[in-house]
């Protein structure tokens, strides 16, 4: 079986060939368990997560050799802050994430979380330390209930209600014929796309990571849920060391700190109102979507 696997072995092409969510890329790693990307060191360390201050120093990064993606992007995400970066489509900022939850490691440069080097310690650790909430969350063919408790699946049943309930989900679940033990994903009940975000949000809220990674949806869901679910992932952004990857900037005016990239460089940083008044790259794609929204109206 594993034979058959192994041209496949190249996991990271596939994110964009199958668009599976990175929750569902983990889980492939544990059944294939080979060719992985990046390994523990022998010496590896359990990483100690204190305030979860994230930096990244200098980093370069291309998934292939001819081809430079990052080109040197430096910044720190204080212990509990909120950093959202936005730009261009192809840009980089995906790429961001997936080195943070180390898919991928660097070329050159660091990535320090509370001053380790996120090389130099278990993926174990530093994937429980990190949440994500991905663009398009991918339900495994299993009961809604299997599908929430992959946030922590040593949960308790009361926890995992709970973790439901607070993601705005609970009602929609014991309203299914089946109940939780309903089949969702492709072979069973297919769920909209606000429904599988609040999934997602009740994996977070059970994980109870220090540090949350938020990759926004491009497809809009409508105005109304979103503004739900923005609500809700403030809600569980608050306290967290929160890395946001934005579309739209009318979700984002409240972030700390604002990165503008542009082909694998931070061109641009701020927060709202700083990028206004520097009148650069942000203040145009800021007044973009104003004409967007009002022509949509
Ligand atoms: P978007 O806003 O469209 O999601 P992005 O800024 O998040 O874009 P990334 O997903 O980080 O962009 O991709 C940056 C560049 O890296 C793109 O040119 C993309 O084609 C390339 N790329 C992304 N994933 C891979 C991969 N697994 N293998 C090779 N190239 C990749």
């Amino acid at each position: 079986l594993i034979q058959m696997f192994i041209p496949l072995n190249f996991l990271g092409v596939m994110y964009r060939e199958i668009k599976q969510s990175l929750t569902d890329i983990e889980r492939l790693f544990k059944l294939l368990n080979v060719n992985r990307e990046v390994a523990d060191q022998a010496d590896a360390q359990p990483l100690l997560v204190k305030g979860a201050e994230v930096q990244f120093d200098d980093v370069k990064f291309g998934y292939d050799s001819n081809r430079g993606i990052l080109q040197g992007v430096s910044f720190t995400i204080t212990a509990g802050h909120n950093i959202a970066v936005v730009g261009t489509s192809g840009a980089g900022k995906s790429t961001l994430s997936r080195l943070l939850y180390r898919f991928y490691d660097v070329n050159d440069g660091v990535i320090y979380i509370d001053g380790q080097d996120i090389r130099q310690v278990t993926q174990t650790s530093l994937r429980a330390a990190i949440g994500i909430v991905p663009q398009d969350t991918v339900l495994f063919n299993d009961s809604i209930y299997y599908n929430v408790a992959y946030g922590r699946p040593t949960a308790s049943r009361e926890e995992i209600v709970e973790a439901a309930r607070a993601a705005h989900i609970l009602h929609f679940i014991e309203s299914l014929p089946n109940g939780w033990e309903t089949t969702v994903g492709e072979r069973g009940l297919k769920l909209s796309g606000g429904e599988k975000q609040r999934v997602a949000i009740a994996r977070t809220i059970l994980k109870n990571p220090r540090i949350l990674i938020l990759d926004e949806a491009t497809s809009a869901l409508d105005t109304q849920t979103e503004k739900i679910i923005q609500a809700e992932l403030k809600e569980i952004a608050k306290n967290r060391t929160t890395l946001t990857i934005a579309h739209r900037l009318s979700t984002i005016v409240d972030a700390d700190q604002i990165l503008v990239m542009e082909q694998g460089r931070i061109v641009e940083r701020g927060d709202h109102r700083e990028l206004l008044a520097a009148n650069g790259v942000y203040a145009k794609l800021w007044a973009l979507q104003q004409e967007e929204a009002k022509s949509s109206t």
